[in-house]
């Protein structure tokens, strides 16, 4: 909740001359940065503790231009390139939305000329990468090379298991190779983090003019003023956690969709967003925040759960099990299930992915900023997510739950344990029955706004298993039909999609400095990464070299005191 900036605080509680909100992939490097060039800088950070999505990703670094890694294996890379690539208008996914089109030639320019800057800078601070050739993963990092290191975990423990990282486990969580070791070069460096300190207001001279002078922060209930003599930064991390704004962009994109990737260790509720524009700023490069492309929006990996983004369970042992409730049951074979709307319908061919995205070699062959690369693209646009979110033709916008039906069969061929901790019955996001209609009749939860009908849900099934019968899916073509649904217990599990990325945001200029609605600078006020706009690129990697260039240019401002 944003509360009104505050013109002049009758006192300052804290100061510094550099204040970073949020303590994330844009937040640590850019409070590293300030505090280096000889700036006093505090941390603000909403959580109980640091990381924001950073700490729970995967750590795949795409970061390029001529880094060392790609240098020693050879690979040939410029910032001249990097710039070309990832303006490259020519460039569309295989559903033809252009991920580069939009991306604001400024703030691409700023991006290439800082990324080996920013490669280096993480050895420097004690952040590894495993010692490979980089490779293609990475979404939106331009076609023309392989650019994507892979930060290395070590033995620091991993924030969805609280412990450290078993090299054979497919599910690790590289982040804490990359926060935790910023964390520890913070702290020597003298950087102060306050945990549990929510920013909710900007402080500025006038409402719309002068400088930012401050912020306003919750600390339990009690509001504080933070004075930031030179700058402060927004690293507050985006706004898909926000119904009412997302929804500006999508109005699809109703409550329903609870469950955001990087959830619950941190939520994205557009506070930075909010605040900026009470004290005048624009938003920039909309566009994207809609694009269908890459992983915005995800197919849920594990079902039964509210959490279950593709890549993460949460595990008894992390310290914020208390409110993921459920590890969530992993999805191997989507064979195993199908997957039907509130009214018990299927709506698609459930072994079909998300949204495609653009890499190393998705367009191939390449021709930079050539008409042909649209026109030789391989459309096979999966429409899952958009199926999903259609939702029943009963004038809601978005699409509501989706429901993962299957038996006892699947159960054992998953070897899925459905009890709790791996499913949340609870919280009405798992439940089971011994026959069909009785599970239509048990599913009832806060998103569930009318009843599935027992009827449908037995018709649905009976339709699906004679068209396993005749080996052939006359309604939506699912490849391979391999089992029918028809062992009790019967079950449903939550499978809603879920929401990742952010986007578009704030608009900066090539100093990260926020602009206002009249194209003008507001003096001491810095963002990046996803709460930056005019940058189409999933991740880590704008987010880390943002922070970079914002920390730099926010420790050189003159003092406002
Ligand atoms: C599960 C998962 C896996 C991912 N894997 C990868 C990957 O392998 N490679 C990759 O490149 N990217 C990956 N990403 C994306 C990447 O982690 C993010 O894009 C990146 O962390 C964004 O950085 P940020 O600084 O904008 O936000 P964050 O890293 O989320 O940091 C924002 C911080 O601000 C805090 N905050 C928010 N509001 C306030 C407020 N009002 N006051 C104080 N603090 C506030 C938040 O609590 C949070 O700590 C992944 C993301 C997730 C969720």
């Amino acid at each position: 909740m944003v509360t009104k900036p505050q013109q002049a605080p009758s006192h300052w509680d804290r100061e510094a001359d550099v204040v970073v909100i949020g303590s994330g992939a844009t937040g640590m490097p850019a409070a590293i940065v300030a505090r280096e060039a000889g700036a006093s800088v505090i941390v603000v950070e909403a959580q109980p503790h640091i990381g924001g999505h950073a700490i729970t990703s995967g750590g795949n670094l795409p970061l390029g231009g001529g880094t060392s890694y790609q240098k020693k294996y050879g690979i040939e890379d410029s910032s001249e390139l990097f710039f070309r690539d990832l303006t490259d208008w020519s460039v569309v996914e295989n559903n033809g939305f252009p991920p580069y089109r939009y991306n604001d030639r400024e703030i691409i320019r700023a991006f290439v000329d800082n990324s080996v800057a920013t490669f280096e800078f993480l050895l420097a601070h004690g952040v590894k990468v495993i010692d490979r050739p980089p490779n293609s993963i990475g979404h939106e990092i331009g076609v023309s090379v392989p650019r994507t290191m892979q930060i290395d975990v070590g033995d620091w423990p991993m924030v969805h298991t609280g412990k450290p990282a078993d090299p054979r486990d497919p599910e690790i969580r590289a982040g804490a190779g990359l926060i935790r070791p910023l964390e520890a070069a913070a702290r020597k460096a003298g950087v102060e983090i306050l945990l549990e300190h929510r920013m909710t207001a900007i402080h500025r001279e006038a409402p719309r003019s002068g400088r930012v002078t401050g912020i306003v922060v919750d600390h339990n209930g009690a509001a504080r003023n933070i004075r930031a003599r030179r700058a402060a930064i927004v690293a507050t991390g985006g706004s898909t956690g926000n119904v009412n704004f997302r929804r500006m962009f999508d109005p699809r994109l109703t409550e329903e969709y609870c469950g955001l990737a990087g959830m619950p260790w941190s939520d994205q509720d557009a506070s930075g967003e909010l605040a900026a524009m009470d004290i005048g700023a624009a938003l920039w490069g909309l566009f994207n925040y809609t694009g269908e492309f890459g992983s915005g929006i995800t197919k849920p990996g594990a079902i039964g759960c509210q959490y279950g983004y593709v890549n993460v369970r949460w595990h008894p042992g992390s310290t914020i099990f208390a409110k993921a409730r459920a590890i969530g049951l992993s999805v191997k074979d989507w064979q195993n299930v199908i997957l039907v709307n509130m009214l018990g319908r299927r709506f698609y061919d459930e072994t079909a992915n998300h949204f495609g995205y653009s890499t190393y070699l998705s367009v191939n062959p390449y021709e930079p900023h050539n008409y042909l690369n649209a026109k030789n693209a391989k459309y096979n646009p999966s429409n899952f997510i958009n199926a999903a979110l259609a939702g029943i033709g009963d004038g809601h916008n978005g699409g509501g739950p989706i429901w993962a039906i299957f038996d006892a069969e699947a159960v054992r061929r998953e070897q899925w344990q459905p009890t709790p901790p791996h499913v949340d019955r609870e919280a009405g996001f798992f439940f089971s029955a011994d026959s069909l209609e009785e599970l239509a009749r048990n599913i009832a939860m806060k998103y569930q706004r009318v009843p599935m009908p027992p009827q449908t849900l037995d018709d649905t099934v009976a339709r699906y298993n004679s068209f396993v019968d005749a080996g052939k899916d006359a309604d939506f073509g699912r490849p391979q039909l391999r089992y029918k649904v028809i062992r009790p217990p019967f079950y449903a599990a939550w499978a809603t999609p879920v929401l990742h990325d952010t986007r578009a945001g704030l608009r900066i200029n090539a100093r990260c400095q926020v602009i206002d609605m009249n194209g003008a600078v507001i003096p001491g006020l810095y963002c990046g990464g996803e709460s930056a706009g005019g940058f189409s690129m999933h991740g880590l990697p704008r987010a880390i070299c943002q922070g970079f260039i914002a920390g730099k240019h926010a420790a050189a401002e003159n003092s406002n005191g």
